[in-house]
């Protein structure tokens, strides 16, 4: 009903009133460029609340003057409520994150269990959004990487609603591919060296990492927007013109989460074509056996 709406409408406000002041109080204020970062924020929030104002004005002056009309005005004042309480999160992770304040709660993650959970997880709304989902693991079924549960979800969660907001309307495609990083040793020898004691001179490496690949078939970034998709509060043109929801702070999230991590993150896209992102994890090498040399390149 629109009472509950009202109800859930302020309770949204409230909590982003009290998410804007932490972030005011702690982030916003240690940043070098404010100003930049002040204009942006106070843009992308001017939008909806423009607005919630004018179609309030609307059911208070009585130019909405029948109940399903109210409703209407109530139901646009939800979303853009909603908008908010988006940017006002993302914000509040970002700066939580950048200040080192997100407690990490490292532990040793089954690779292969996490991932199938998370893919159940996404699956039913992918589905419902005619979104095909792949999902390739060519890793061991035992790896473990060493992650923070949740943290790590963020991540994922992040891309893959991405690879869903800027996707063409039709035949949306989404693969996910892990493997095993490549391991180059310059010292093994092209034929097999064995110790006195019969073991390998020059045992075969175990890779350290696994490389996440996020694929989609969606819009594709243009080749001058690539180098910038991972800084905070950047929106390609094609996205800040569209009404396609977001802070900028999606993938600048992304980055920092991985890099804590002691991963890396990619992204390799073609304009009309689609885009993958790709990221590495490490292993937990105590429970996988162990990589024995340290000078992995990857
Ligand atoms: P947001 O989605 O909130 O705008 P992000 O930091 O997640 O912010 O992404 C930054 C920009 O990178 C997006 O605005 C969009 O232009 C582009 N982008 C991100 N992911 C994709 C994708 N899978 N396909 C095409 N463009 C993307």
């Amino acid at each position: 009903t629109s009472q509950d709406e009202i109800g859930q409408l302020r309770k949204d406000l409230e909590q982003m009133r009290i998410h804007l002041k932490e972030i005011v109080n702690k982030g916003i204020q240690s940043e070098d460029n404010t100003r930049e970062i002040m204009s942006s924020i106070s843009h992308d929030l001017k939008t909806p609340i423009t607005a919630i104002k004018g179609y309030t004005e609307g059911i208070l002056d009585g130019v909405a003057d029948t109940p399903d009309k109210q409703k209407k005005y109530l139901q646009t004042i939800y979303a853009k409520a909603n908008d908010m309480t988006y940017l006002i999160d993302e914000l509040s992770v970002y700066s939580k994150v950048e200040q080192n304040s997100l407690p990490y709660n490292f532990i040793s993650v089954n690779l292969e269990n996490y991932f199938t959970d998370c893919i159940d997880e996404f699956s039913l709304d992918l589905e419902s959004q005619n979104f095909h989902l792949d999902y390739i693991n060519d890793t061991d079924k035992n790896t473990q990487i060493i992650a923070d549960p949740e943290q790590l979800k963020r991540v994922i969660n992040n891309l893959i609603s991405n690879a869903v907001k800027y996707s063409k309307k039709e035949n949306g495609h989404i693969t996910i591919h892990i493997k095993d990083v490549p391991v180059q040793n310059s010292k093994q020898p092209l034929y097999r060296q064995i110790n006195e004691d019969g073991t390998d001179k020059f045992p075969t490496i175990r890779p350290e990492y696994i490389q996440i690949q996020i694929e989609d078939n969606g819009l594709g970034i243009a080749k001058k927007d690539l180098p910038h998709i991972f800084d905070r509060f950047f929106r390609a043109d094609t996205s800040r013109n569209s009404s396609k929801r977001g802070s900028g702070l999606g993938l600048a999230i992304v980055k920092m989460i991985i890099s804590d991590h002691g991963g890396k993150v990619w992204v390799d896209s073609t304009e009309g074509i689609g885009s993958c992102f790709y990221f590495t994890l490490r292993k937990d090498t105590k429970n996988n056996g162990g990589a024995y040399e340290q000078d992995i390149d990857h």
